[in-house]
């Protein structure tokens, strides 16, 4: 069985979590198809966010309480670098960071692509899961705001989404391929599970690097997302302003409709919400997807686990 996820960074992680764990044991190959568009260069290193959260998370080196980073993590360096002015004050480096940071600038210096720099980064923990940056590219996700364009960690981390987006821009992703290995993972999945991550500034710039989307439309394997939003609110994190600016209401059914069916130009054949979300199922089977209700809080990967079966539940049921 091979089985892919489209995800972001911590909430695809603790999602990734609950993947291994339902498949923990079997012959199963799973891949992350991970977003890079929060990635950056920053005081010379190169930033992935994204893959680091995964990385950690499924390593069980990340820090569970503050929610990203390692655990443990000291920022001496960062002192450093803030003492010199260089780099952004509010983005903290930590140390253990910093080494995977540098690393992966190392890789990318000796002229490696993305994909294979996390390649040998990866190597060093047994994950279980194989992860691949969507591109190799520098596709940075830019949110243009009535005080000018930024970077997405700008926007995000400094201004904690309190300026409002009045939309999103995938730097470079027109011009981007897939990564090594994206679209033959695509093509050759038995699954494919859109994790419950942010639509616009994790999901959607996956899907903004040309062929993705096509991939996935084309592809053979079912393909199920699950909802983020439970009860009209974001779980954890702020991706509401995000929704609103690109004029998504949060809600379980309106991210749906605006993922789509693939039996009408979008991606999804099914969609999971939430139990208490039972009463917009009709509204989405009625756009052509299939959706059930079903507990989505990713408590720990035992529940996450449950999330899983009842997308290969959904996927196995006749259309
Ligand atoms: P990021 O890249 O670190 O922002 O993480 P992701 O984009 O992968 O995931 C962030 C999203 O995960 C948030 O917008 C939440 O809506 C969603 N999320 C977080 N925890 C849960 C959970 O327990 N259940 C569900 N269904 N969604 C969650
Ligand atoms: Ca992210």
């Amino acid at each position: 069985m091979k089985v892919v996820v489209l995800s972001g960074g911590v909430g695809g992680g603790r999602f990734l979590l609950g993947v291994r764990e339902y498949f923990g044991g079997t012959d199963a190959e799973i891949t992350a198809i991970v977003n890079v568009g929060d990635d950056m260069w920053l005081t010379g290193v190169r930033i992935a966010p994204d893959l680091d959260s995964i990385m950690y998370s499924l390593a069980g080196v990340n820090d569970t309480e503050r929610g990203w980073g390692r655990a443990g993590e000291s920022e001496r360096v960062s002192a450093e670098l803030r003492a010199y002015g260089v780099g952004w004050p509010w983005f903290t480096l930590g140390d253990l960071d910093l080494g995977t940071h540098l690393t992966r600038t190392h890789y990318l210096r000796e002229g490696l692509g993305l994909a294979e720099a996390t390649r040998r980064i990866t190597a060093r923990w047994p994950l279980g899961v194989t992860l691949l940056p969507a591109t190799d590219a520098e596709v940075e996700t830019q949110v243009v705001t009535a005080e000018g364009i930024m970077h997405f960690q700008e926007w995000w981390t400094r201004h904690r989404a309190a300026i409002p987006a009045l939309g999103f821009e995938y730097r470079g992703a027109p011009d981007s391929q897939p990564a090594p290995g994206v679209l033959e993972a695509i093509a050759g999945a038995d699954l494919i599970l859109i994790a419950p991550s942010n639509p616009v500034v994790s999901i959607a710039p996956i899907l903004a690097i040309p062929g993705v989307r096509e991939a996935i439309r084309g592809a053979s394997a079912p393909v199920v997302g699950i909802s983020p939003i439970i009860a009209g609110a974001v779980v954890r994190g702020m991706a509401e302003a995000c929704l609103t600016a690109i004029g998504v209401e949060t809600s379980a059914s309106a991210v749906a409709l605006h993922y789509g069916s693939r039996a009408s130009g979008g991606i999804l054949d099914a969609w999971l919400v939430d139990s208490v979300d039972a009463g917009v199922v009709d509204v989405i089977e009625g756009a052509g997807i299939r959706a059930v209700a079903v507990p989505l809080w990713m408590t720990d990967p035992a529940t996450t686990a449950e999330i899983v079966r009842a997308a290969i539940a959904v996927a196995a049921e006749p259309v």
